[in-house]
């Protein structure tokens, strides 16, 4: 990883970050929250529905249920998660932000080329951690 936003949420770290590191603002660790076998996938975000896998990430169709799927796939699953919960800001307190509203989570999400409310059209679909 070479850049300094969170590819899930658009955070800004403000330095490269690598494995094990948790983003302040949607939570996530990467190379650990991220590493998901397809067949995770499914229970977790799909209650086991492969139609609504399908519609969530095509690419994976072919994918054997016990391999690990892409990174960019696993982001777009917890991104979605994570709209879906309202964009939470996950440590606000420890990163003093006050007043983070879905506005301030749109514009991040606009950053790194993701519309809201596209995103909030599936996440509706997704099931909940
Ligand atoms: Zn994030």
């Amino acid at each position: 990883m070479d850049m300094t936003l969170c590819y899930i949420c658009g955070w800004d770290f403000k330095e490269i970050y690598s494995g094990g590191d948790i983003c302040p603002c949607c939570g996530s660790e990467y190379d650990f929250d991220d590493c998901l076998e397809k067949e995770e996938i499914l229970e977790k975000y799909c209650g086991n529905d492969r139609e609504k896998l399908y519609i969530m990430a095509p690419e994976v169709d072919d994918v054997d249920d016990e391999k690990e799927v892409a990174r960019d796939i696993t982001w777009r699953f917890i991104r979605l998660s994570w709209v879906k919960k309202g964009c939470p800001f996950k440590w606000a307190q420890k990163e003093r932000i006050i007043n983070w509203t879905i506005e301030d989570a749109k514009k991040q999400l606009d950053v790194i080329g993701y519309s809201y409310d596209s995103l909030v059209t599936l996440a509706n679909k997704i099931i909940s951690e």
